[in-house]
């Protein structure tokens, strides 16, 4: 009886140590990341659920990694709540003692950076965007996403994992156009892509393994979210071909599955922004109104693709102006 009590003591402390180590500063996830391992580099991602972000996912839709080096570790996007930045961490820490040295922001949206908190709060990884992410507020009037707006929606969304502590972290450094960042063996390759699906897009390319971060410029088999003024369709297809040039082995796109061939990999979201381009084209220029080319438009390829209810109309409208601008400009004398 005396050594089950001592055992179960034990047991009790052993857990108490364990759990005191791993202690999460943030409201705790149910659903652990999904962690692989690029085959044979040093890279890992985490790949996140398709949908919107809701409490059924816990606000897991976006990918993020994280590539360790001989002289520490880089991160790339902290995904979508300070719950989950948290538990990025922790996987790195689990695989190496290398200090977190930098973490990569692929663009200023809710489900890609309220995780930097957690890399701010408790490593001394320097935090990186491109510039024009200093433009993600709420009286700006070139923001894509209204930052506080979206805080407000997300700390009711997605309670108890954002809340009244939940801050945007800004980054510590920015770059405009590229930024190269080497250690050790290992050159990572910071490039703008945007303005296309945000005004800050950027990827980041590594080398020597052949490893793209390509952010939200590609998104594997989820309907892409278009619906803001930053958004440029001509200049996103523009960074698809960019992708294209750089030829990497292994893409890690900003959502969706990972792909080892570049082709495959940029034809989902090529494929999509050209068809809905297409659609609303002829509408534009046979003058018709966006609400009846929207009716008009067969959107049945798409209607299955996740987050097509909530992006689809919004991303077709928002063509629909881009084009209607462009056709304005060509018209001017
Ligand atoms: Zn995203």
């Amino acid at each position: 009886m005396r050594r089950l009590l001592l055992l179960a003591l034990f047991a009790a402390c052993s857990v108490a140590a364990v759990s005191a180590q791993t202690a999460s500063p943030y409201p705790a996830l149910t659903i652990p990341l999904s962690i692989a391992q690029v085959p044979g580099k040093s890279v890992w991602y985490s790949t996140g659920n398709p949908g919107i972000p809701g409490r059924d996912n816990e606000g897991n839709t976006s990918n993020a990694g994280y590539v360790i080096t001989s002289e520490g570790v880089v991160v790339f996007d902290a995904l979508g709540t300070p719950s989950l930045g948290w538990a990025l961490l922790q996987d790195i820490r689990k695989r190496t003692g290398k200090k977190v040295r930098y973490v990569i922001a692929s663009h200023y949206h809710a489900d890609h950076i309220y995780g930097l908190q957690a890399f701010k709060d408790h490593s001394d990884a320097v935090i990186v965007a491109q510039e024009r992410s200093g433009e993600y507020k709420d009286n700006e009037p070139t923001a894509d996403e209204k930052a506080n707006q979206r805080l407000d929606q997300r700390r009711a969304a997605l309670s108890p994992w954002v809340d009244a502590n939940t801050r945007v972290v800004p980054p510590d450094i920015t770059f405009k156009e590229r930024m190269t960042i080497t250690l050790g063996e290992t050159r990572l390759t910071l490039i703008y892509a945007g303005p296309a699906h945000s005004s800050s897009d950027i990827m980041m390319m590594v080398e020597p393994d052949g490893v793209l971060f390509a952010g939200d410029i590609v998104q594997n088999g989820r309907i892409p979210f278009m619906n803001s003024e930053d958004v440029s369709t001509t200049q996103w297809l523009r960074a698809l071909d960019e992708v294209a040039k750089l030829d990497p082995k292994f893409i890690i796109p900003g959502h969706g599955k990972t792909s080892t061939e570049a082709k495959q990999a940029i034809a989902f979201t090529r494929d999509y922004i050209q068809y809905v381009r297409n659609m609303m084209s002829t509408a534009v220029q046979s003058w018709i109104d966006f609400d009846v080319a929207y009716e008009r438009a067969d959107w049945s390829n798409y209607r299955d693709v996740p987050a097509f209810a909530s992006n689809n109309r919004g991303n077709a409208y928002r063509i629909y102006l881009e084009l209607e601008q462009s056709q304005f400009k060509a018209d001017k004398p």
